[in-house]
């Protein structure tokens, strides 16, 4: 199985070889989609893991050990639902299903178990209602 976290980790975890430990020890292929490093060294990454469900929560548990937080990457999703326009223009980009819009009342859907962080519909809408880390 894959999944997509948004990966967080303070300037103390530079000299730790996450990547290296979490494919050499718990047989998780990472694919490093985009990383953000601050000055100070503390940085993020958006993060494709994959493997199977036992070495995923392994490897989970050994990244909660270090204090890096791993975000489901449609928890970062945001959208302002409260001053759409319903205008569609976010649904016409996503295809996974995440945002949809349809009969009987036509206005905006999210289901964010769906989103899989591509970063379309942050562009597409015409007021900036719609955020996700990485997707700017
Ligand atoms: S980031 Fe991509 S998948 Fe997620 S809601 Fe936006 S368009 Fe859909
Ligand atoms: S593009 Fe923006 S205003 Fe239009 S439906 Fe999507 S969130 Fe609402």
């Amino acid at each position: 199985m894959k999944e997509k976290y948004v990966l967080e980790y303070s300037s103390a975890m530079v000299d730790e070889p996450v990547i290296y430990t979490l494919v050499k020890r718990f047989d998780i292929k990472v694919n490093i989609l985009r990383a953000e490093i601050s000055s100070g060294q503390e940085g993020s990454m958006l993060v494709e893991l994959e493997g199977d469900r036992a070495k995923l929560d392994e490897g989970r548990g050994y990244l909660a050990s270090l204090s890096v937080t791993l975000l489901p990457i449609s928890n970062s999703l945001r959208v302002r639902e409260d001053a759409c326009i319903h205008c569609g223009s976010c649904t016409g980009v996503c295809f996974s299903g995440c945002l949809t819009m349809g009969a009987p009342d036509w206005l905006l859907a999210v289901d964010r178990d769906k989103c899989i962080a591509c970063g379309l519909c942050v562009k597409a809408c015409p007021l900036g209602l719609i955020g996700l880390k990485f997707g700017e």
